[in-house]
Parts: C-alpha cells; structure tokens; sequence
C-alpha cells in the first residue's frame, strides 16, 4: 500500500516536473548510476538471479536518452583528473557504471550506449572472465528456479516449504541474504550444498556465455566509449577477508585487464558496496594498488566540493528493473534512498 502510494506520489512529481526544477537548481551534483545486467528477466526460461537485472534493454534506451538529453556524461578518465584537482567537470555530470561483467553488458548495453555516444564504465570480476564458473548467487537461483521440489531442509535455513512464484523468489532471496553473512572461506561450502537440497544437478555448461569473455571486453574497450575496472578477482566482500588478500584481489584483477586490455585500470568497485564493505584499511589497499577512484553502493548523487576528498568511497545510485521511469527519475535526482 505504502510502495503505491510512493509511486503515485513519484508519477505525478515527474509530470509535474518538478525533478528537473529540482535539479537544475543543483547543477555541481556528481551522479553515478550503477546498473549491473540489462536483460529481460521475464522471458521464460531466464533462471538467473534476477534482481540483478538493472533494467531491460528498452528500458536502458529510454533511461540512457534521459541521461544523454538531461546531464553531461563522463568518463572515468574526466572525473580523475577532476578528483586530482586537474580539470573541472561540466555541470550535471553523470557516469554511467557496471558492475559484474555479465555477457549482456555487450549484446545489450553496448550497442545502446554506442548509438548515444554515451561512455561508461564496467567493473569486472577478472575470475569470471572468459569461463564458465558463475557467482554463487546466480548458481543459487539455477537451483530454485529447476527444482521440482515445494519443500526442503535448507543448509542456513532449515525446513522451508514454498507453494507459489513469489514465495520461492522471496525464498531465494532470504537465502542470498543469509549467506552473504558467512564467512568468506565457508560460502562455498554452504553454497554447494544446495544442489542437494533442492535435488537439482546442474550441467557443466549452465553458465556459458553468461559473463563477458576477453574478446568481447577488448572490443568494447577499442571503441574507446568504455572504460573497465576493478571489482576484484573472486568478489570477496573485501572487509571479511585478511587485508593482504584484499589488496591482492585488486592488484592481480586491475593487472589482468591492463595485460588484457593494454590500457591502465585506475578505478575500483567495492564488491556489494555498502557501509560494511569496505574500511579504511581496505582504502589504504586499494590506494597502494594503484587505484585512484573507488565506488561504493552508498546512494549518491555526491556534491563537487566533496567529491575530492571522497575519491576512494564515492557514492551510486543503484538502479533495478522494477524501477518504473518515475521512480529512475527519483533516484537520480536524488531520491536514490528509495531503493
Ligand atoms: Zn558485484
């Protein structure tokens, strides 16, 4: 009831137009939108984690003709040498992110970014590159999503009964949500179990083609309108694993793109990305890493004056598929707490 209302309230605001009064009356805002997958989650068959659909791809379309009518677009490049006190930014600048390295960042979003001329950044999780492995979270979903089962004892969980779509998907979640509080050395662990329990066994090929491969990467790179950079190797969450293996995890995943891609990697995403994800101490690896910007998933936009002493916790507007165009509109204008 409260999320209709929202809603309503959101619609008539953005007819009303009262989001672009509100933002060109703040021009020197930095805003950062973090997409991960531009897919369409509701074709049948799409048995991936679908939360992480960012949008699909006509969506992307109209959300990117938004962008490209309504703020000035930056590179990464732009915005370090802004952080480095080298350049200005234009006003309303925008950068547009990815995080993962999922296949459809090429099939979808280039293409769509590449007609509007628009640059942006991807952040790729180097050891998923170019193979078959998927994040845990996208072998979780395979499980729920092929199980024939309606009941099962869950590692983390216990005895869970699902009858319907939504209860299995709210299901699905509260198990994503669970494991992410193990430690990192025992997520697998759990992780693996869950084939089991839900009696599913998943083919070797299941997840071919789902991430990008170096080929790809590379020519999304020479066209010179994208940008790569680190989301570490294995996606640990960085603050849950010693210090010298986090600064690990971003030198060796920013030194396979510069090998990959010849160009330097000069920008960080922290994995998940909010306030518990990364530290001062992990700042300070990421710095000797030789990284110069690092984003977080803290909802921006972020106010020019403050970005530069920001550069390594810079804030994003994460973006989903269930977003309506109003509720876009509201996040990145600055509403990006309704998430
Ligand atoms: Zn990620």
């Amino acid at each position: 009831m409260r999320a209709r209302i929202v809603n309503g309230l959101l619609s008539l605001s953005s007819r009303m137009g009262l989001y672009h009064a509100a933002r060109f009356a703040s021009p020197n805002l930095l805003t950062v939108l973090n997409y991960h997958r531009v897919d369409d989650p509701h074709v049948p068959g799409f048995d991936t984690l679908k939360v992480n659909v960012s949008a699909t791809p006509s969506d992307f379309a109209r959300q990117m003709d938004y962008v490209r009518k309504h703020y000035s677009a930056i590179n990464c490049e732009t915005l370090i040498s802004f952080l480095k006190g080298e350049a200005d930014l234009p006003p309303r600048a925008a950068l547009i992110t990815f995080d993962d390295g999922y296949y459809d960042n090429y099939s979808n979003a280039f293409p769509i970014l590449a007609e509007r001329n628009l640059p942006a950044v991807i952040f790729l999780a180097t050891g998923f590159i170019d193979g078959s492995a998927s994040f845990y979270w996208d072998y979780v979903s395979y499980c729920f999503y092929h199980t024939a089962k309606r009941k099962a004892s869950l590692p983390l969980l216990g005895e869970c009964a699902w009858e319907d779509e939504p209860s299995r998907e709210r299901l699905l979640l509260r198990w994503i949500e669970a494991v992410k509080r193990i430690p990192e050395t025992q997520k697998n662990e759990y992780v693996s179990r869950i084939g089991a329990a839900l009696e599913v066994d998943v083919p070797a090929q299941a997840f071919e083609n789902l991430h990008l491969n170096w080929d790809q990467v590379r020519a999304m790179s020479r066209s010179g309108l994208i940008e790569f950079g680190s989301h570490t190797v294995t996606h640990p969450i960085l603050t849950r694993i010693p210090v010298e293996q986090a600064a690990y995890e971003i030198l060796e995943s920013r030194k396979r793109i510069e090998e990959e891609t010849g160009r330097a990697v000069r920008a960080l995403a922290y994995p998940n990305g909010g306030r518990a994800d990364f530290s001062e101490p992990v700042m300070q690896a990421a710095r000797d890493a030789g990284i110069e910007v690092a984003f977080s998933l803290l909802p921006g936009p972020t106010r020019y004056s403050t970005a530069g002493k920001n550069a390594l916790s810079i804030r994003r507007i994460f973006l989903a598929h269930y977003d309506t165009f109003p509720r876009f509109l509201a996040k990145i204008n600055g509403l990006s707490r309704l998430s």
